[in-house]
């Protein structure tokens, strides 16, 4: 089990009145060694703490007087001290799997944890849940929980997963629903394997078993160059559309039904299918944004400033797949997506701006912004993962250099931070290494809008909201 190192100090805090500075190992608060940042959040929320703290290979104790639920006004290193819990499952879709090697270490690694559900949005199959898991997560209350279903059926769920638990650990989803705790789902579709009668009877099976769930989203799986799989292929478009008409059937039950409806469909399907996004009503508030469902809807309606949260408020936040991995303590426990050190300098008044994005960026934005002029879209192939990977958030600097380099210099370039993590693009390559200086926006409509607005000011990427969801494999 590692400790937890102190990374920062709020001037002025309970901690640093105390004394306590950056690369302190905090062993123990009041006599206990907390074993994640839920446990830490606890144990620091009481009055008047006693620090037990390495430094230097000393052991100190640090009294802290403080009031109940005071901030401690500490930050520490990793959201996990004792170890993440890792998958047992050998999944067929699994986008791990199907990453090049040599990227961050950090990337491959394959969580099943429910902390990192409560923490940042992952998504867990449960077959590593336990007893004493349930027992914690209704006592403190850890949800909302995500939990991956891919099929109902124990037997298709199990070969999906490649792991006999996969048939039984839904039961978990059932206690935690019982008890109380917010439950969402996901579906990833694979085209011959659970499409079809099987999603058919997956949706039964919510509505049957789960009615609880407060959403399910459907997703396309992504198909990397990299997979070994012979049997897991993209969808056609015709198969995409007939996942459209399923779900949107399904919901038309739900609505009846539950008076909700439940399950959702990803953008990436209408945009296989080439079918219209749902009216921005029939996605109930957005609440699967981060996985990849309305974001075309709600960037639309960002852009235009008639988002419902205000016209200079986006509607949620785009994490960006992996953005998790690395810890970024002061920003929630999650690798911030560019340092605010990093930013490059805001350009000059130019030309033409330039909004770089991927594939399936590029149909959504095109459309959007053909009214604007001085304004284009530069669309970015990715051939770094090649496949059918067309979402913004995993282009790479290789293939967005490639791209600029036959770009006038004279433009002013935008690239949206979702591309970044930690101020580096996942082939661990940076802005600063393209042939183009860029302006990076924050990967919302407001952000865009406000820098087309201000073509000399660099937008900020707006800063992390603590404890984010985020999308999982
Ligand atoms: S998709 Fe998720 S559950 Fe399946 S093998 Fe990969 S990390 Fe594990």
């Amino acid at each position: 089990m590692s400790v937890p190192v102190v990374v920062a100090v709020a001037p002025g805090s309970p901690a640093a009145l105390a004394g306590l500075v950056p690369g302190d190992e905090v062993l123990a608060i009041d006599g206990r060694a907390p074993r994640d940042v839920i446990e830490w959040q606890l144990l620091a929320d009481e009055a008047d703490l006693e620090l037990e703290v390495r430094r230097g290979g000393l052991t100190l104790t640090l009294a802290v007087p403080k009031a109940e639920g005071a901030a401690l006004g500490a930050e520490v290193s990793s959201a996990v001290f004792d170890r993440v819990r890792t998958c047992d499952n050998h999944c067929e879709f699994c986008f791990i799997h199907q990453l090049p090697k040599g990227l961050r270490p950090s990337l491959y690694v394959m969580d099943d944890d429910y902390r990192l559900s409560f923490l940042y949005g992952n998504y867990t199959t449960l077959t590593r849940f336990t007893e004493l898991d349930l027992e914690r997560v209704v006592t403190e209350r850890l949800g909302p929980i995500n939990v991956s279903i891919h099929a109902t059926d124990p037997e298709v769920r199990a070969r999906m997963l490649r792991n006999r638990r996969g048939a039984t650990s839904l039961r978990w989803m059932r206690a935690l629903l019982d008890a109380g705790i917010e439950v969402h789902g996901q579906v990833v579709v694979c085209p011959g394997v659970n499409d079809g009668s099987i999603l058919d009877d997956t949706l039964a099976g919510v509505l049957d078993q789960y009615p609880g769930l407060a959403t399910v989203c459907v997703v396309p799986l992504g198909i990397s160059r990299y997979s070994k799989e012979s049997s897991m292929r993209p969808h056609t478009p015709e198969e995409a559309a007939a996942v459209v008409d399923l779900v949107e059937d399904w919901q038309s039950v739900f609505l009846a039904t539950l008076d909700r409806r439940v399950a959702f469909v990803a953008d990436e399907y209408y945009l296989l299918a080439d079918r219209p996004f749902p009216s921005p009503d029939a996605y109930e508030g957005f609440p699967m944004h981060e996985d990849g469902v309305g974001m075309a809807r709600a960037f639309e309606m960002e852009l235009s400033g008639t988002s419902p949260n205000g016209a200079d408020e986006a509607i949620g936040v785009q994490p960006g797949f992996f953005a998790w991995v690395d810890g970024a303590p002061p920003e929630g426990y999650r690798a911030p997506r560019t340092p605010e050190s990093d930013q490059a300098p805001s350009s000059p008044a130019a030309g033409c701006s330039v909004v770089i994005t991927g594939e399936y960026g590029a149909k959504v934005l095109g459309p959007l912004l053909a009214g604007h002029d001085g304004v284009r879209v530069l669309a970015v192939e990715n051939r770094f993962f090649g496949g059918n990977i067309g979402v913004t958030g995993l282009l790479v600097g290789d293939d967005v250099s490639r791209a600029l380099a036959d770009q006038p210099e004279g433009d002013r370039y935008l690239l949206p931070d979702v591309c970044l993590s930690n101020g580096v693009f996942l082939d661990g390559t940076s802005p600063a290494d393209l042939p183009r200086p860029v302006e990076i926006v924050a990967t919302d409509g407001v952000s865009l809008r406000k820098a087309l607005e201000s073509p000399t000011t660099a937008a900020q990427p707006r800063r992390r909201r603590p404890l984010l969801p985020m999308v999982n494999a």
